[in-house]
């Protein structure tokens, strides 16, 4: 017997699943989807990137924000 829901849900799971791991393929490679800052446009560095995968916010950026909202 099959359960559609969870024939969804494992469709949903595969995919997440098939995202993280190329994610971490590109990270691992230094290829990241985010390379410059959303808010000011730097260049975010490798090491930042690593440190914290898929930011989208350079170090002066981030902090601020933290400053702003806590
Ligand atoms: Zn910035």
């Amino acid at each position: 017997m099959v359960d559609h829901a969870d024939k969804a849900q494992d469709l949903i799971q595969s995919t997440l699943t098939k995202a993280i791991a190329a994610n971490k393929a590109a990270l691992a490679q230094g290829i990241t989807r985010h390379e410059e800052c959303f808010d000011c446009g730097d260049p975010i560095s490798v090491a930042r990137q690593k440190a914290i995968p898929g930011t989208t916010l350079c170090a002066y950026c981030k902090e601020a924000q933290e400053r702003e909202y806590g």
